[in-house]
């Protein structure tokens, strides 16, 4: 009741409240009662937000500070505190795999970033960066599921990474643009040949440029601040005290720009170039999608850490860059016609030495390494290439009929490699694939997430995780990846007529984002997913049986 009622505080003066949010948000006090009679028109602009690497920790940290769009749809949104990407390898790329996808990896196809958007045969129009496409990419997103209602639907994504541009769209998109390394917005040959006049233009203003040479110093006085700025093992203890500084060489500074708050700026200017070109959202009847993830919060928290003054003060920017951008939509487009959604690909443990500090224990280093060289090592004895048994983010591939072609028994080398990996100090539990089902799915979060993971048919027989806390080798920055509560609990927001405002404690997961998004704009998901419909967030109208 009183998250209800600041939320209205909140959203006083946003055009829909007196026509749309009183009634919803009165009558989600009696569900059944006083359903409202007649569901609110769909949006005619959907905006899927991604912020790589965002905790929610965040927003209960910072909350008094947050007076910009974060702080907009936390406390105006429907806003689920218990919701996870409910997959083990969390990363960038199966995480917004499954943004619009309604689907886990296993069934997306995007089980890591090295085995996500990278594509040799797709180079970037114009270079500056590696080529990639969605090739991997398996099943529909709710663009597809928009346009088989409406032909006419349009979408734009875009990212300061690769996969966080593409992915969010499936195999769906087509106007899909990243940055690149020398400071324009671009797209693979995947996509388009050239570039299109309005991407042209946005890129001959040079806007990352025009950030060369500025110092990033804290946004509020020193006192909003109650890290410590003083920690020498952020930034692996080289740079870890502000203000920091973009390089004043123009082609170095744009280089650097991903790591800076600026950058998430330039792609919100871009957003919104995007929006009024290519008039998303302007057609009364019509749905449009926008889907923006941005990256800089992710750069910051590897860098300084979740902890660190650095990731405080990146989050507010954030707040207050998406608090302009939502500002300038609304002058655009009427705010009653816009839905939002928000949440984050993964989320990220805290500094390696920092972990140390606080629990007064070294980091447990856990090195696998001597057991993959061994392992190496005999495939080579037999003359079987690597690819024959590999290893990626905790993950044994192995190719079964290379290795028997070898003469070595696929079966009995896997054994033996969990054999030789459970031995190893810090590993936790080495999972076979083909029993994941068999265990209990609901209470075993570890071996829930890896059965969320791997497709059927890519043979992944062994699955290591490693103790809570523990890293691999090697590793020098906070990070994420594994399938523990810390890297894999994420913000999920809705904001706009179309939801309840209000703090929502149950499970969810990520992939219930996309089926209910689909409930919003009356399309139905042209294939099984694994989410389902947030039904307790939508407005009585909406929880019905779909349109059809
Ligand atoms: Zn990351």
């Amino acid at each position: 009741m009183r998250a209800l009622a600041h939320a209205r505080r909140a959203l006083v003066g946003a055009t829909f409240l007196s026509t749309l949010l009183a009634p919803a948000a009165a009558s989600a006090q009696a569900p059944e009662g006083r359903a409202a009679a007649v569901a609110p028109a769909p949006p005619q602009l959907v905006v899927f937000v991604t912020v790589d690497q965002l905790l929610p920790a965040y927003f209960e940290r910072y909350a008094d500070q947050l007076t910009g769009g974060l702080g907009r749809l936390y406390r105006g949104g429907a806003v689920f505190t218990n919701a996870f990407q409910d997959h083990a390898i969390t990363e960038t790329a199966p995480g917004h795999a499954s943004t619009m996808s309604g689907r886990h990896p296993r069934s997306t196809g995007i089980v890591a970033n090295n085995l996500g958007v990278n594509e040799e045969g797709a180079p970037l129009v114009g270079g500056g960066g590696p080529g990639a496409s969605p090739f991997r990419f398996r099943g529909t997103v709710l663009y597809d599921w928009m346009r088989f209602r409406d032909p006419t639907a349009r979408a734009l994504s875009l990212s300061r990474k690769d996969r966080g541009a593409i992915l969010p769209m499936g195999r769906a998109g087509r106007e899909v643009y990243w940055y690149a390394t020398d400071g324009r917005m671009t797209t693979s040959t995947w996509y388009r040949d050239t570039l299109p006049a309005w991407v042209q233009g946005f890129n001959a203003r040079r806007l990352p440029h025009g950030h060369a040479g500025r110092t990033w110093s804290l946004l509020l006085p020193e006192e909003a601040y109650a890290e410590e700025d003083s920690i020498p093992l952020e930034d692996a203890g080289r740079s870890f005290l502000f203000p920091h500084r973009l390089p004043a060489d123009t082609a170095r500074a744009v280089a650097a720009l991903p790591g800076f708050p600026w950058m998430d700026e330039v792609l919100t200017h871009f957003a919104l170039e995007g929006v009024a070109r290519m008039e998303l959202g302007a057609r009364a009847g019509h749905t449009d999608l926008l889907a923006m993830s941005l990256s800089t919060t992710d750069a910051v928290g590897h860098r300084w850490g979740p902890d660190s003054r650095e990731i405080h003060d990146q989050v507010l920017r954030l707040d207050r860059t998406l608090g302009a951008f939502v500002d300038s939509l609304y002058r655009l487009r009427d705010s009653a016609t816009i839905a939002f959604a928000l949440t984050a690909d993964h989320g990220v443990a805290s500094y390696p030495g920092l972990i140390a500090r606080r629990t007064a224990l070294p980091v447990p280093f856990v090195d696998v390494r001597p057991v993959l060289a061994a392992n190496a090592a005999a495939l080579r004895a037999r003359n079987l290439p690597p690819s024959a048994m590999w290893w990626d983010d905790g993950v044994l591939y192995v190719d079964r009929p290379v290795l028997r072609a070898g003469g070595v028994d696929p079966d009995s080398a896997i054994r033996a490699m969990a054999t030789a990996l459970r031995r190893v100090p810090g590993v936790a539990r080495v999972d076979e694939w083909r029993t994941l089902a068999q265990r209990d799915t609901v209470r075993d979060a570890i071996a829930r997430r890896w059965l969320h993971m791997i497709p059927p048919d890519i043979d992944a027989p062994l699955l290591v995780s490693l103790a809570p806390g523990a890293l691999y080798a090697g590793t020098t920055s906070a990070t994420h990846g594994t399938p523990y509560d810390f890297n894999a609990h994420v913000p999920l927001m809705f904001y706009g007529p179309w939801f309840v405002p209000g703090r929502y404690r149950q499970f969810t997961s990520v992939v219930d984002m996309a089926p209910t998004l689909a409930r919003v704009v009356g399309v139905p998901p042209s294939e099984a997913l694994d989410g389902r419909v947030l039904l307790p967030a939508l407005v009585p109208a909406l929880r019905a049986a779909p349109r059809r």
